[in-house]
C-alpha cells in the first residue's frame, strides 16, 4: 500500500505520532462525503467498500475511534451498519453535531435535550417554503435539527440562493443558527457544532492524538478545534475528501483525497504504519 500524500509538516508530525503511539490516538470521522458517497436521496447513503473493515482494524490499537455527522446518531448507526460490525464494538457514533452519542458497547443514545424554537422552525418551515417559491425543498427533519436539501430540486444552487435569506431570519426569530452545507441549509441549535463535539471527545478519551476526516463545511469546526489544539502541541492530521468541493476544508487539510475510496486507502495505510512499528 502507497503512503498518501501529506502536503504539511504539521500533517507529518500527526501521522508519526499516531504511528508510534497508537493507543493513545482518537481517529475521528464524518460519515456522508467520507465513509459514503454523496447521494441524492440522504436515506440512501451507505458506506463505501472497506471502510468498515478499515476503521475496525484501526479500533485494534487506538483508543477510541469515532464517527461524528450531522445526522441524527442512530440514523448515521444504521446507514453505516456499524452495529454488530466485527472490531467495532467500542465505537461512538456522535450524531446532531455531538448533541448525542451512540455507544457501540451499550447500544444506546444518550442525548442533550431539544430547544423549544425547533418546533417552531419545524411548524414554520412548509409556508416559508412556499412563499419562497420552492414548496419541494426536501426537509429532514432531525428531530433537533431540521435540514432543508436543495439537491433534488431542478435549480439547486438557485433555491439555494432564494432559502437563505428567509432561512436566516427564521434562524434569528427562533433562537437557532443557520449552517450552509453543500446544497443544504440547516436551522439547528447554537453552541452545537463538531467542534465542540471533538473537543469533547479529546477530553474524556484523554487523546494525546487525534486523525479527523471531514468533506463538507460543517467539518470545518472540527478542523478550527483541532488547529486550536495542535497549536498548543496536540499532534494531528486534518483529512478531506473533495465529494462537497469545502474549498475552505480542502485547503486546511493535510490530506486530500477524491472520495471516500481514497479515506479507505489512508487508513489502511495508516494501519500498516502502526503495524510497520
Ligand atoms: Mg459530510
Amino acid at each position: 500500500m502507497n503512503a498518501p500524500v501529506i502536503k504539511t509538516d504539521a500533517g507529518h508530525q500527526g501521522w508519526e505520532a499516531i504511528a508510534s503511539d497508537p493507543a493513545s490516538a482518537v481517529i475521528a470521522t464524518d460519515f456522508d462525503g467520507v465513509l459514503s458517497p454523496l447521494v441524492e436521496d440522504p436515506a440512501r447513503s451507505r458506506p463505501v467498500e472497506g471502510a468498515l473493515d478499515a476503521l475496525a482494524r484501526l479500533a485494534r490499537s487506538v483508543k477510541q475511534v469515532a464517527i461524528v455527522t450531522g445526522r441524527p446518531a442512530l440514523v448515521a448507526t444504521e446507514l453505516s451498519g456499524v452495529s454488530g460490525h466485527p472490531g467495532l464494538g467500542h465505537l461512538v457514533v456522535l450524531g446532531h453535531y455531538g448533541l448525542e452519542r451512540w455507544d457501540a458497547a451499550t447500544g444506546k443514545v444518550t442525548s442533550a435535550p431539544v430547544p423549544a424554537g425547533v418546533a417552531t422552525a419545524r411548524d414554520r418551515l412548509p409556508g416559508l417554503l412556499r412563499d419562497a417559491g420552492v414548496p419541494d425543498a426536501f426537509v429532514e427533519d432531525k428531530d433537533s435539527s431540521l435540514a432543508v436539501h436543495t439537491r433534488r430540486l431542478e435549480d439547486p444552487a438557485g433555491a439555494f440562493d432564494v432559502l437563505r435569506g428567509p432561512l436566516t431570519a427564521l434562524a434569528e426569530e427562533t433562537e437557532l443558527r443557520l449552517e450552509p452545507g453543500n446544497l443544504v441549509l440547516e436551522l439547528r441549535p447554537p453552541g452545537i457544532d463538531k467542534g465542540v463535539a471533538i473537543g469533547s471527545l479529546l477530553e474524556s478519551t484523554g487523546a494525546r492524538s487525534i486523525l479527523y476526516a471531514g468533506d463538507d463545511l460543517g467539518d470545518l469546526a472540527a478542523y478550527r478545534a483541532i488547529q486550536a489544539r495542535r497549536a498548543g502541541g496536540l499532534p494531528a492530521v486534518l483529512l478531506a475528501t473533495r465529494s462537497s468541493n469545502a474549498t475552505e476544508l480542502i485547503d486546511a487539510a493535510d490530506i486530500v483525497v477524491d472520495d471516500p475510496s481514497g479515506v479507505v486507502t489512508v487508513l489502511t495505510a495508516l494501519s500498516d504504519a502502526i503495524a510497520a512499528r
